[in-house]
């Protein structure tokens, strides 16, 4: 039987001391304001309230900055501000010119992306070498993609006469701040459309870093106005008469409450909401390379990724000896400092955040379920939460239906391809999936009956702005990327 007991990096019995060395990321060359205003008709303006509210630091829990919370007369004015963008400059700017400022931002995303990386680490917790080598890249990947389809919308809706369809209002969620903002306003821009941003009340920093760097690309006022604030400014946004479309990421509970709001107003509308993601393994996959899959599936970005692996499906021949060397492979995993290049784990990206997931893993221990967490020390400051799995889970159990939105792998078995299926789609969510086997066939037998919207194979959390992603039943509808995200964003009548 394989042993069970997790080891240590440090105790391999190889005489060494393999502990890392802190390597902290500088951070000199990010400065951070202590004000922020609101970004409309291209000026950094006051709230009409005068209110603000304090973003922090959830690695450290110190305050880095107070930022403008925006009221409904701010809203209307952002609407009024792209509207007046959309009417005068940008629907009157040629296809060709939309790519250039797109590439401009693009270019000026890479050169300031260790300044944007740091930033986005301070403000939400994500470890450094996320930031670095995945948020940052893919962002400025997303602008250049759409700024090559600017110019060629014909081709993209060949004999369809694409029109831009006006002002766009976008909700995005504090998980991957600067990403979903390239994500939303890449196509958005390509199409011909004018857009108000609202970024997340607990990461607005990068959009805001964003908001100067369209300035730097000479982007015309108005065509991007961005609105920090909290939840109440998202409704009034998403509710204001003047906007014909809405693109919204976030959970489901608001994602539906939006979806009544805009009920009949016919207003076109994207959502892209929660998961309960099966990532499937079968006992003829390469068992070394599926526990990395489900390491990166749902410890990646402290699993606050609503197409996490979260729930791991393993065929009952290979369970134990499976969880046996996931268990040792979480003991390696590095929690701390997200500024450390060296941390895999960071910080859970605020208190609220950290309150649900605590509930949802006391549920599952009330449930029945039998909690691991390896054993590692977690700094006095902060909001932090252990990698943990949990096996001998039911399907019924909370934590095997809910978005838990944290670190937390809930471990159910299956015997059969059938049976696999039929557990993975048992669930109301269906953003995405994993398999994990050497046919091929299987492959492509599982995509098929899968109600997911992206499937990964032999693989886990690839993202590329060429592909489309989005979900089914409660995850949302809706295409981002891809030229299905360019779709959302044109009038083909
Ligand atoms: P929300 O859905 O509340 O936040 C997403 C965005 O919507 C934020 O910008 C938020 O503003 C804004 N918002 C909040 N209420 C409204 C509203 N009524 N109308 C329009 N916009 C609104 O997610 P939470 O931050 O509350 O997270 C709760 C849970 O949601 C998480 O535990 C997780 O399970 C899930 N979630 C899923 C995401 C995904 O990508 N699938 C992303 C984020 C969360 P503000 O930040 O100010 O609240």
């Amino acid at each position: 039987m394989a042993d069970q007991t997790p080891v240590s990096a440090a105790s391999l019995g190889l005489g060494l001391d393999l502990a890392y060395a802190p390597a902290p990321e500088a951070t000199d060359h990010v400065r951070i304001r202590e004000h922020y205003g609101l970004l409309i008709g291209g000026k950094w303006v006051e709230p009409a309230s005068g209110k603000g509210f304090k973003t922090v630091n959830p690695a450290t829990e110190v305050v880095l900055a107070e930022v403008a919370e925006a009221g409904e007369e701010d809203v209307d004015l952002a609407v009024k501000a792209a509207r007046a963008a959309y009417d005068k400059v940008w629907s009157k700017t040629s296809g060709a010119q939309r790519a250039k400022y797109l590439f401009r931002i693009a270019r000026i995303l890479q050169e300031r992306a260790r300044e944007f990386a740091v930033l986005e680490t301070i403000d939400g917790g994500k470890p450094i070498k996320e930031s670095r080598d995945v948020d940052l890249p893919l962002a400025a990947a997303h602008f250049f993609y759409y700024a090559g389809w600017a110019d060629k919308l014909d081709y993209a809706f060949p004999g369809r006469q694409p029109q831009p369809l006006g002002v766009a209002a976008q909700v995005i969620p504090w998980n991957f701040p600067l990403l979903m903002a390239a994500w939303k306003l890449a196509p958005a821009l390509a199409a011909g459309n004018t857009v108000v941003l609202k970024p997340a009340e607990t990461t607005p920093l990068t959009a805001l870093l964003l908001g100067e760097v369209l300035e730097q690309a000479e982007l015309p006022p108005g065509v991007v106005n961005i609105l920090t604030g909290a939840g109440a400014t998202g409704a009034a946004l998403v509710a204001h008469p003047d906007v014909e479309k809405v693109a919204f990421t976030g959970s489901t509970e608001v994602g539906k409450a939006i979806q009544r709001t805009l009920a009949g107003s016919g207003k076109r509308l994207t959502l892209e909401l929660g998961g309960k993601a099966a990532n499937i393994v079968f006992d003829d996959a390469p068992i070394d390379q599926a526990v990395e899959g489900i390491v990166n599936g749902i410890y990646f970005n402290q699993g606050h990724v609503c197409c996490a692996g979260s729930r791991l499906l393993v065929q009952e021949s290979i369970a134990e000896p499976l969880i046996a060397k996931l268990k040792r492979r979480m003991a390696t995993l590095r929690v701390g400092d997200p500024l450390d290049k060296n941390t895999d784990v960071g910080a859970i990206n605020s208190r609220q955040q950290l309150a649900r997931i605590e509930e949802l893993v006391a549920s599952g221990e009330a449930e029945g379920a039998e909690l691991y967490q390896p054993p590692c020390d977690l700094p006095a400051r902060g909001f932090w939460f252990r990698p943990t799995v949990f096996t001998g889970v039911a399907q019924s159990y909370r934590i095997a239906q809910e978005e838990i939105f944290g670190p937390v792998l809930s471990v159910l078995t299956f015997r059969t391809p059938a049976e696999a299926v039929e557990k993975a789609n048992n669930t109301p969510y269906g953003l995405s999936a994993g398999v994990w086997t050497d046919k091929g066939s299987r492959i492509l037998d599982l995509a098929n009956r899968l109600r997911a919207g992206v499937i990964w194979a032999n693989t886990f959390n690839r993202f590329d702005p060429t592909s489309p992603f989005g979900g089914y039943k409660e995850s949302g509808f809706g295409r981002e990327g891809g030229l299905h995200g360019l779709t959302a964003y044109v009038d083909l009548s």
